[in-house]
């Protein structure tokens, strides 16, 4: 397998050229556990590390922007993403180990697409956008479109995803995140919660919610969400809410969590928002 290390994006779309065949990478955390688990081997491995322009985080006066091949270390570390997205902070600190997280990237969590990937069901609240880069041009699409099931999205050969694009977002005065595993550390999600909510004197004016794992992509309830709009928070409506989401869930079973289970915890997350 050949490994290439290009240093600019200019270099990379001539690597890229008619080698549909060749595999992006960014951190590797889960490319090369994939390859090391006897998946199919691709003649070539294409790492982005050193281009610069994958690796900037700027806000503007709307927007914040990530590369995809900053790292998840340098995102929890990073002011911008403490002060205004507070959610996806949350997210990461419970993403795999302080290693994992020097190594992978937001942009690899994205593209494997993952169900339990951590960082989805806070992107899919915060309305975030991804720009998607080619030798022949660009396009911009919401993240619900970027994913088409487990493992999928809708990368054409040699495109790159080139930047995640996230609005600032309205203010809410509660930002949670919460996933079940099998264990506290190192813990693939079994169900995993985000949650943004604005309460104002008490009463919910808006109420974002996004469940992972539980589906074959990151799950929101716009049902669930309604429930808890206009009303107190309380364990009344929240499990009003739980009953709606438990309904719109389509889990399977595998070798962490059955189906029941897990549609069961889906609905007991919710309830937790009750103790904030
Ligand atoms: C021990 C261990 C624990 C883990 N724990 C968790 C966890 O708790 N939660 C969690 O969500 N994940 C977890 N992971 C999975 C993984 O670490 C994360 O998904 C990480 O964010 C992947 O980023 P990466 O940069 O390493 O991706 P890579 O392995 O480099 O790439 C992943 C996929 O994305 C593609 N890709 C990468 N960058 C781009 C790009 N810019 N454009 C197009 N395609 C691209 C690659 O081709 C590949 O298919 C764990 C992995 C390990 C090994």
């Amino acid at each position: 397998m050949i490994p290439f290390l290009p240093e600019s994006l200019e270099d990379l779309w001539k690597i890229l050229h008619h080698q549909p065949e060749y595999k992006i990478m960014s951190g590797g955390t889960d490319l090369l556990v994939r390859l090391g688990a006897g998946g199919k081997q691709p003649p070539a491995v294409v790492c982005l590390e050193k281009i610069g322009a994958l690796n900037t985080l700027e806000k503007t006066k709307d927007e914040i922007r990530i590369g995809p091949g900053v790292t998840l270390t340098e995102l929890l570390h990073n002011h911008l993403i403490q002060e205004h997205l507070p959610i996806l902070h949350k997210s990461i600190s419970t993403l795999g180990s302080p290693l994992i997280r020097n190594m992978g990237t937001l942009g690899g969590n994205i593209c494997t697409a993952s169900p339990a990937g951590d960082t989805l069901p806070a992107l899919y609240l915060l309305d975030a956008r991804m720009a998607l880069q080619s030798a022949r041009g660009n396009r911009v699409l919401p993240l619900q479109n970027f994913i088409k099931g487990p493992g999928k999205t809708v990368l054409a050969d040699n495109e790159i995803l080139s930047s995640i694009i996230i609005p600032r977002p309205a203010p809410f005065n509660i930002h949670h995140f919460e996933k079940v595993g099998q264990r506290k550390a190192l813990a693939i999600s079994v169900v995993s919660l985000a949650a943004l909510l604005n309460i104002h004197k008490g009463i919910v004016k808006e109420a974002r919610l996004a469940w992972g794992s539980v589906g074959p992509t990151i799950v929101r309830s716009r049902k669930a969400e309604a429930a808890l709009e206009g009303k107190e928070l309380t364990l009344a409506s929240l499990e009003h809410a739980a009953t709606l989401a438990r309904s719109v869930v389509s889990p399977i079973s595998d070798v962490r969590a059955s189906a029941d289970y897990r549609r069961k915890v889906t609905g007991n997350l919710l309830l937790r928002l009750a103790a904030l």
